[in-house]
């Protein structure tokens, strides 16, 4: 039985990058016919909220990724505590009191000796009494998992063979001084108890997968296979760690990205499977191979997003877009012919409010010093509204016939007069629905 989960921890919006890792997770789970869980990581009471756990689901909903079980970590200290307590017991927790100040001179002094910053286990060396002294002094320690040094191997699903000696790697942290449980102990326990069989997170847990696999051992866990996918980049290959903030699911919905469209992008780019617009989750599950991707950073353009959602919109029938068009304020009886002529040339469902505004209230058009006088003559030639299919033709030739213009140079100021716009529909189709004309040249 597949199961696998996505856990992201409610300090912030989830981002494009967040939501590879749980597309990844979900289509594993949906194509197996398995378990996805969403497994809330909210040990750290400060930082964790509940705004941004309601956010989650609501982002997750929104693009059609839908979990079996949710968890939340901060219900399940007691399960921690007794893991925490397995692990004292085979000798392979240990209490430490180095100040962070300590441990960074302790780092530094390394660093100049020209040896990696691992933790020197200093602490395995206290005696009882020299702990009691130092809690005395200092408060409780906080908790290391002793590593076994040998080299930890596993198959990884996107990077293949991997091995890390765990020697070069500092003993965990598990459990601060103040009592916290930290992030690793927690999804070890969890990953163990919820059954979960497949892991797939970005590449920058790689060490963490390393210590985690021991810790998963020393529980008598069964250990999950694991994956874990590149980071992404921007268009240039820049990094996209500080720019993620402003690429939360939120931000792109509100900039009207449709949610296929992001699916569709984000569940293939990075592989070497092309990437295709598709209509819903079913069939991005189906072509979906976690062994396909590859371990270069992925880059990643927002502006990919735009073509996608313009196609999906372009194919939606009137019946479809009948709220939206309505909202953008279409009175009833222009709806549907007003989706019909603007449906190729809007980019999101934002562009029909747009539109709309253009129609009904006019646009303010720049019209070029050269064509004010004719735009003024061709103006004094419009009939009197309401507009018809035929209205444009026969203007447009009146005004050939007044002023000698053809082709380009006469077509081309009349539309930007009428809508502001160089480019948009037939114009035929618009003058219909035009309600107010401002321009006068
Ligand atoms: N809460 C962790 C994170 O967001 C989860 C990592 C994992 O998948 O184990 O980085």
């Amino acid at each position: 039985m597949t199961t696998t989960r996505f856990a992201p921890s409610p300090t912030g919006y989830i981002h494009v990058g967040n939501l590879r890792t749980a597309l990844m997770n979900f289509l594993i789970a949906k194509k197996a016919g398995g378990t996805f869980i969403l497994r809330i990581d909210d040990t750290d009471p400060e930082r964790s909220k509940q705004e941004y756990v309601d956010a989650i689901q609501e982002d997750l909903e929104w693009l059609g990724i839908t979990w079996d079980r949710m968890e939340r970590q901060s219900e399940r200290l007691e399960r921690y505590e007794q893991a925490a307590e397995e692990l004292r017991e085979k000798a392979r927790f240990y209490e430490c009191f180095e100040t962070p100040t300590e441990l960074d001179l302790k780092r530094k002094k390394q660093l100049n000796m020209g040896k990696p910053p691992v933790y020197d286990r200093a602490a395995l060396d206290l005696s009882e009494a020299e702990k009691e002294a130092l809690r005395a002094e200092r408060g409780n320690g906080h908790w290391r998992f002793k590593l076994i040094q040998e080299r930890i191997e596993w198959t990884d699903g996107i990077l293949g063979d991997l091995s890390i000696d765990a020697a070069s790697v500092s003993d965990p942290v598990l459990i601060r001084g103040d009592g916290q449980f930290l992030y690793t102990l927690a999804s070890v326990c969890d990953d163990v108890d919820f059954g979960v069989t497949h892991v797939v997170r970005g590449s920058d847990h790689v060490t963490n997968t390393a210590t985690q696999i021991q810790i998963i051992e020393a529980l008598g866990g069964a250990v999950p296979e694991f994956a874990h996918h590149s980071l992404l980049t921007g268009p240039q290959g820049e990094a996209l760690s500080k720019r993620l903030g402003t690429l939360s699911l939120r931000d792109l919905r509100a900039a009207g990205v449709e949610p296929m469209a992001l699916v569709s992008l984000m569940a293939r780019l990075g592989s070497s499977d092309p990437v295709e617009l598709r209509e819903n989750m079913d069939e991005v599950a189906d072509g979906f191979d976690i062994g396909h991707f590859g371990s270069a950073p992925t880059k990643f353009d927002e502006q990919d997003l735009y073509p996608l959602t313009a196609r999906i919109l372009h194919e939606q029938p009137f019946a479809a877009m009948a709220a939206d068009v309505k909202a953008a304020g279409v009175p009833d009886d222009l709806a549907e012919q007003f989706w019909e002529v603007t449906r190729e040339n809007i980019v999101t469902r934002k562009d029909l409010a747009t539109w709309w505004d253009l129609f009904a209230n006019g646009a303010e058009p720049e019209i070029d010093e050269e064509d004010r006088a004719f735009i003024a003559e061709a103006m004094a030639l419009l009939p009197e509204g309401p507009f018809d299919g035929e209205t444009w033709g026969t203007w447009t030739k009146a005004v050939k016939e007044a002023t000698g213009r053809k082709g380009r140079g006469l077509f081309m100021p009349l539309r930007k007069a009428l809508t502001g716009q160089s480019n948009g529909p037939d114009m035929s189709a618009v003058m219909p629905l035009l309600q107010v004309v401002k321009a006068r040249g």
